[in-house]
């Protein structure tokens, strides 16, 4: 898996029911779940969070 932005390798990593791949350069980062619902939900809310994180 390589990264949208800077097409670098992304790691693979897992938080509790969240999984997904994450840039470790840039912090891009595609998070899925095991349920669909909670997926969209979570990953609306890394949209927030990480637009706070790359515009601090
Ligand atoms: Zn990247």
């Amino acid at each position: 898996m390589v990264c949208e932005k800077c097409k670098e390798e992304m790691n693979w990593s897992i938080e509790g029911a969240t999984q997904g791949w994450r840039c470790p350069v840039c912090g891009w980062n595609i998070i899925t779940t095991y349920i669909d619902e909670i997926g969209a939900y979570v990953n609306s809310i890394w949209q927030i969070v990480k637009r706070k994180i790359i515009y601090r």
